[in-house]
């Protein structure tokens, strides 16, 4: 039987604002002790009432513009009814039918996957059990931070898109800088609906699956507990084959609440899902309704360039390939570095006495060779330097104009490679001006053609079998000899040119 599947995704993600959706308590709870950043509010204690959070109102409508999404002319909170002891009030104050955002899309590859809403709501508490114990204990201190919640239509075909939706929803959420978006931390949570069908017996009518005809639709599975995302990929993969197989067995599918299970790599059933009518929704009569016009004016101007734009730019204005364009914008922290860098660069290139006409027609004749160098640097040399030293972008020593200066030190071929990897690392640990390092140290590559000529003639006559090695035809037996010169410079001659030289002579 042949089937299509059918994903629709639900993202919660936590905003970092200062303090909680509906109280004033400090909104970093998870980092303290537990039941410390509470107040009656934020436990439900009787006569206690909520004033929503601004910022956080302010936020979900940043993040409905930066989706394409439409703004509610005016929106209002609901209540939620549904018992479970990390809930103190008995029901979550959520939104119901009119979400602040709506009706906007994703770009994931070719494709737009639609938003149908992001809504504003409030985090629970944390239930813990500990081991042996006949008892389980609760920590309100997360209880009341805003989340938002987004919901996709069932428009998401495979694993692999489940996956890029979330990792694309992510890297906005921290452009925005809304949400660190972790998702081991749980601060973005990834739920999948999933369910497959059998080809040509289903349509998609107002983002709903419909039955063709007679035949009766496969009920979907929500799957959770999803921490990573590869996680994310391998469940829903796990998943789609364990509902064909289900089917192809003359099994029959139910509606349920599917967790992922990390150490087994599998999913396991939790729950029947509950439906909609159960949560018993009502109008949260605490919290008047809200006006989101003046609102939506101010967030339309403090929205930043998104990562898509910022990819189209660094191809188009600066001319790094695509796929060092995407490495470069995937963390806004390396973009806007990458920014300075290259603007810094400019300036660098610009006021070199050889180089002759204005930047702009520098950048367009050698545009690509540059990208390619800053982006070289920038994601293979630093890259590997960040990782061994376990730091972020954000604490490197080395200021964007000393990047550019090293830079424009290479593109001149004041320093050869060598000598280039060794002062990268004086700056990386100390954070030094690349021209004092290079007068402070011997790193100058020898322009002198007396002092090459003399250590290549060297290595020719020492070397005598190597070159009978390459006139007979053994074209390696050139490398040994570029490297004899090269140790005979300690480093510091080019050794392309090298080559070539020997290359000459010998032949
Ligand atoms: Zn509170």
């Amino acid at each position: 039987m042949e089937y299509d599947i059918i994903i629709g995704m639900e993202v919660h993600a936590q905003l970092k604002t200062k303090s909680k959706m509906f109280c004033r308590c400090s909104n970093d709870g998870e980092n303290q002790p537990p039941n410390t950043t509470i107040c009656e509010v934020c436990t439900a204690q009787p006569g206690a009432l909520p004033v929503p959070n601004k910022k956080a109102i302010e936020w979900t409508v940043l993040t409905g513009l930066a989706l394409n999404c439409k703004i509610a002319g005016f929106t209002k909170f609901d209540r939620k009814n549904y018992f479970y002891p990390d809930l103190p009030k008995g029901y979550q104050i959520s939104q119901y039918d009119l979400p602040i955002s709506y009706d906007g899309f994703l770009q994931v590859g070719e494709e737009k996957i639609k938003i149908i809403r992001i809504h504003l709501e409030e985090d629970t508490g944390k239930l813990f059990h500990p081991k042996g114990k006949n008892y389980s204990l609760v920590d309100y201190n997360r209880s009341g931070t805003p989340l938002m919640e987004l919901v996709t239509a069932p428009d998401i075909k495979s694993a692999r898109e489940a996956k890029e939706f979330c990792q694309g929803y992510q890297k906005i959420l921290r452009y925005l800088d809304v949400s660190d978006a972790d998702m081991e931390k749980g601060q973005m949570r990834c739920e999948a609906n999933i369910s497959i069908q059998e080809k040509g017996k289903w349509k998609k009518v107002n983002d709903e699956i419909l039955p063709i005809g007679d035949y009766k639709l496969n009920p979907k599975t929500e799957l959770k507990n999803i921490n990573s995302f590869r996680a994310m990929e391998r469940a829903v993969d796990y998943e789609i084959k364990r509902q064909k197989k289900f089917l192809e067995e003359g099994g029959r599918l139910r509606q349920e609440t599917r967790g992922w299970d990390e150490a087994k790599q599998k999913t396991y059933h939790q729950r029947e899902k509950e439906s909609a009518h159960d949560y018993r929704y009502f109008p949260e009569p605490d919290i008047p309704s809200l006006d989101l016009t003046k609102i939506k004016n101010k967030m339309e101007k403090e929205l930043p360039e998104l990562p898509n734009e910022k990819l189209k730019r660094f191809v188009k204005e600066y001319f790094f390939n695509k796929i060092d364009a995407e490495l470069l914008v995937a963390n806004k922290d390396m973009a806007d570095y990458t920014e300075k860098i290259v603007s810094e660069l400019r300036a660098w290139l610009n006021a070199l006495p050889e180089v002759e006409g204005d930047q702009d027609e520098i950048w367009e004749k050698n545009g690509k060779k540059i990208a390619k160098l800053i982006s070289g640097w920038l994601l293979t040399r630093l890259g590997a330097l960040l990782k061994a030293n376990n730091i972020n972008i954000k604490e490197i020593k080395i200021t964007a104009e000393n990047f550019a200066e090293f830079l424009t030190l290479i593109y001149q071929n004041k320093i050869n490679n060598t000598s280039a990897q060794k002062i990268f690392e004086i700056m990386f640990k100390e954070g030094k001006d690349p021209s004092d390092i290079l007068d402070e140290g011997d790193f100058e590559q020898i322009s002198d053609t007396n002092i090459l000529d003399k250590a290549i003639a060297k290595a020719i006559q020492e070397n005598q079998k190597a070159v009978n090695e390459y006139k007979a035809g053994k074209v390696n037996a050139i490398q040994f000899l570029v490297g004899q010169v090269m140790k005979e410079t300690k480093g510091k001659a080019d050794a392309q040119s090298v080559r070539k030289i020997l290359e000459e002579k010998i032949s």
